[in-house]
């Protein structure tokens, strides 16, 4: 687990672990079956109110992976759908494996939606088997141009999932699922789309806060150093530097040479805060610190961030937008930028710096 080996050099590794691995290369074969079935599925339901030629009542039952998505398809659906997430607050998604009570609320299921780009890996057969039968299975980042994805150097040949972390990105996914519903129920087409509007409206006001209080953190400051990678696209969006100890999935463990290398990054460049995350174990995070402390440098823990997960169902930090509210507001004001307390809208807990 600890080896000396490079950050690179590992991630290469798993790589090529991954893309050996019989099952997962199937998989990736499967997926684009996935699509083609997916694409057929739609042409099937053409006819109003109705479900591949089955009567629709309402309301009907979509299934959803993590969190994020939950919130958005419940948006977006609104009373037509109950919206049922298998995903909640403490699940990593990358390790999830279905069990035998999630293949049958899937199986169950008129619409599947997913994060896809592998996020819920351990998922895809399940994915390929359902789509297979017929259902509706989406990634709801299927509608997003390539050139907008990360492709990390140290991953290469993977997409980056973690797309929500960029605002303005996951927007574009809601405008899909609008699409994906309007094109299952086309008798709601227009009420799918108004709340598409709506949410996306919501979503513009929560991108512009975010990018108005990162860039108020002295510039020298603006780095971010979390458990994973999963905030490359939160960089990329707001312009921080993004660096973790551990790698664009949560399956590897850091390695002693990648914690030396970021406590050499935060004593010469005197950065104030690092960052825990609710679904990642804090070991590498935690030895950043450690070793800081030994070099003199006071480091402190900025706070808890939500990267792969959101925080408990019926809370602010809940929803995708009080969750990436929470994880702006915290970073910004543990980094010396100027964030209200409470946040965009005066509704985050008063646990913005847990230090
Ligand atoms: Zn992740």
């Amino acid at each position: 687990m600890l080896s000396s080996s490079s950050k690179s050099f590992r991630h290469l590794h798993l790589c090529l672990q991954l893309c050996r691995t019989p099952r997962l290369v199937a998989g990736v074969a499967l997926l684009a079956a996935v699509s083609l079935v997916a694409i057929t599925g739609c042409s099937d339901l053409g006819s109003p109110s109705s479900n591949g030629g089955k009567a629709l009542t309402y309301p009907y039952r979509i299934v959803t992976t993590c969190g994020m998505v939950t919130d958005m398809v419940r948006n977006i659906a609104g009373d037509k759908a109950q919206v049922i997430g298998l995903m909640g607050p403490t699940v990593d998604p990358h390790l999830h494996k279905p069990t035998r009570s999630d293949v049958r609320v899937l199986s169950e299921a008129d619409v599947v939606f997913y994060v896809g780009l592998m996020l819920e890996g351990r998922m895809a057969d399940t994915f390929v088997s359902l789509a297979a039968s017929g259902k509706p299975v989406y990634a709801v980042t299927e509608v997003l141009d390539e050139s907008k994805l990360r492709e990390p150097p140290e991953f290469e040949g993977h997409w980056d999932p973690h797309v929500w972390m960029n605002v303005a990105l996951w927007s574009e996914c809601a405008q899909g699922v609008a699409e994906r519903l309007a094109e299952f129920d086309p008798a709601n087409a227009q009420y799918y789309r108004d709340n598409a509007t709506q949410y996306r409206q919501e979503l513009a006001a929560l991108d512009n806060y975010v990018r108005q209080v990162i860039a108020s953190i002295p510039e020298q400051q603006r780095m971010l150093i979390t458990a994973h990678d999963a905030f490359g696209y939160f960089g990329d969006a707001y312009g921080l530097k993004v660096e973790s100890p551990q790698g664009i999935t949560t399956e590897s463990e850091p390695s002693v040479e990648d914690v030396n290398q970021l406590v050499d990054l935060v004593v010469e460049n005197k950065v104030p805060a690092i960052f825990v995350e609710s679904s990642v174990n804090p070991k590498g995070i935690q030895a950043i610190q450690q070793g800081a402390r030994q070099r003199g440098w006071k480091l402190q823990l900025g706070g808890r961030l939500f990267s792969d997960a959101m925080g408990a169902e019926g809370t602010y930090e809940g929803t995708y937008i009080g969750m990436m509210d929470h994880n702006a507001t915290t970073i910004a004001r543990a980094l010396g930028g100027e964030a209200p307390e409470g946040g965009m809208q005066g509704r985050l807990s008063g646990a913005a710096i847990d230090k």
